[in-house]
């Protein structure tokens, strides 16, 4: 990058907002995902106070056809705010402001820098609920939007697009576009507010968000089930919802697993017995939830758990709620890649097996765990497997990673499932996006990033 776009740069950010020293960066050219071949520079950082600062930074990046890729909180597992191509990377650290706190209409409105942690703090102090919990709370309101998030409380209110009213983007022309609001309803023609959730940046630059909210639950019990094998766990997820019971969460995990995290952690998961669990969230009014709480008891024992462990401290739910969320961090020095297929969840058992079959067949190891109550599970595909109290290195673990992860995305396409729940698709699953859209549905989507960003100055190298 020249002196005199420096230069213009920083005119617009100011000095102390604008990073363009290579040894300053190395933090900007990763994600969550360890994977070396993934490793890139970018130009230069910037760290605009507001969205017309955003507006005359992508002016310049569009007449220059200057890549440019916005970052929130990095933790992403895709690969999808590395900047492969260089140029710049729009880090939201000084846009974190709460600009509205709407308690009639029950909505907070952001700026995207915001993280996860500060909005569940702002949602706290005024008597609001905000019901995702993707596992890592630095990551910020742009970044949930833009992937989609979801995390173990989903089953039973959604994900991030049941909870975003409206947006502000800034498009690749340099507009500040407002769309949505904060009503609830809509049948007016297509939905740009849809098509920018889940858009990774590719679309163009949320700057503001209206969130929806509800009032905190008077109760929350989190149970932990223990079962003699995975089958019977798994098995029993959708007796819980037929039975009329909607949890906040229903996750599956295995002993070998969690085993990991209590060493990774030095905290201690509730029970010994048992060779897999589930963890299951109740939340509402104090009796009812108590009830619920009773009554996936009572479904579970007759349909063979080994126990029942009902918690209902606060301090030791968040504790139990740790664990899970720190999964990812225990095995991540030793993790190629996490995926996040969704399958029916009728069909999750059949995944694990085939997924088992696959691990067997290439002498690897493959944790798998999530989320049983909507279909969406985590593999990780391991370069070391834990034996005897240490790591040890897999065999050839990385010629085999490409072809591991090609058969697993083959299994969830035969078993009519997709190819990320949650993470999105970023750089690292891009190849495989073949495997489950049409080529016409791919050239639509195409032929749409086009319309939006046709000199592809966004995010390239994403999503295609
Ligand atoms: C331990 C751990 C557990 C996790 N658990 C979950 C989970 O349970 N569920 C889940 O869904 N995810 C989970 N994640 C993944 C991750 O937290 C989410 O993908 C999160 O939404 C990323 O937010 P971020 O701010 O870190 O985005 P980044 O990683 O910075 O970016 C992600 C994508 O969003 C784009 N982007 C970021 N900000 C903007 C913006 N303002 N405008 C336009 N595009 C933008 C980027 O360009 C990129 O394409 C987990 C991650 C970790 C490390």
């Amino acid at each position: 990058m020249n002196r005199e776009l420096i230069l213009r740069f920083k005119e617009i950010v100011g000095e102390k907002n604008l990073i363009y020293e290579k040894e300053k960066m190395v933090d900007y050219s990763h994600d969550e995902v360890s994977l070396s071949e993934i490793y890139n520079l970018p130009d230069i950082i910037l760290k605009p106070e507001n969205s017309y600062q955003i507006s005359e930074i992508i002016k310049i990046c569009e007449a220059e056809k200057i890549p440019l890729t916005a970052r929130g909180g990095g933790t992403g597992l895709s690969g999808g705010c590395i900047p492969v191509y260089g140029g710049v990377v729009i880090d939201f650290e000084n846009m974190k402001k709460v600009i509205e706190v709407d308690k009639e209409n029950f909505t907070i409105t952001v700026e995207a820098g915001l993280t996860l942690r500060e909005f569940y703090d702002i949602c706290a102090k005024n008597g609001m609920f905000f019901p995702p919990h993707p596992g890592d709370e630095s990551a910020t309101i742009g970044g949930l939007i833009a992937t989609n998030a979801g995390g173990a409380r989903a089953v039973k209110y959604g994900v991030m697009r049941n909870f975003v009213r409206g947006v502000e983007v800034v498009l690749a022309d340099g507009s500040i576009e407002n769309i949505g609001g904060k009503y609830k309803k809509s049948s007016s023609g297509y939905s740009l507010l849809n098509l920018f959730i889940g858009s990774e940046g590719t679309l163009g630059i949320i700057t503001k968000a209206t969130i929806s909210l509800l009032p905190p639950s008077e109760k929350v019990y989190t149970l932990i089930i223990p079962f003699e094998n995975l089958k019977q766990a798994i098995k029993i997820s959708p007796l819980i919802i037929q039975n009329g019971i909607i949890p906040l969460a229903i996750e599956f995990l295995e002993k070998n697993t969690i085993k990991l995290v209590e060493n990774y952690l030095n905290k201690k998961w509730p029970c010994e017995i048992g060779n897999a669990y589930l963890m299951v969230m109740v939340d509402g009014k104090e009796t009812e939830t108590l009830m619920m709480a009773e009554n996936i008891a009572q479904i579970v024992t007759e349909n063979g758990a080994l126990d029942v462990f009902i918690i209902e401290d606060e301090k030791r739910q968040k504790e139990v709620l740790d664990i899970r969320s720190m999964i990812y961090e225990a095995l991540k020095s030793n993790t190629l890649e996490i995926l996040d297929v969704t399958v029916p969840i009728s069909r999750i058992y059949d995944f694990v097996c085939e997924v088992k079959k696959i691990e067997e067949k290439y002498a690897t190891y493959i944790p798998t765990y999530g989320h049983a109550g909507d279909g969406n599970i985590h593999n990780h595909i391991m370069k070391a497997k834990f034996k005897d109290d240490k790591w040890i290195e897999i065999e050839n673990s990385k010629e085999k990673y490409k072809i591991i992860k090609n058969d697993i995305y083959l299994v969830a396409k035969k078993l009519n499932g997709i190819i990320s729940g949650e993470h999105g698709i970023g750089y690292l699953k891009r190849e495989y996006l073949p495997l489950f859209f049409s080529e016409k549905q791919i050239k639509i989507m195409k032929e749409i990033k086009k319309i939006f960003d046709p000199n592809n100055i966004l995010n390239p190298g994403k999503i295609f």
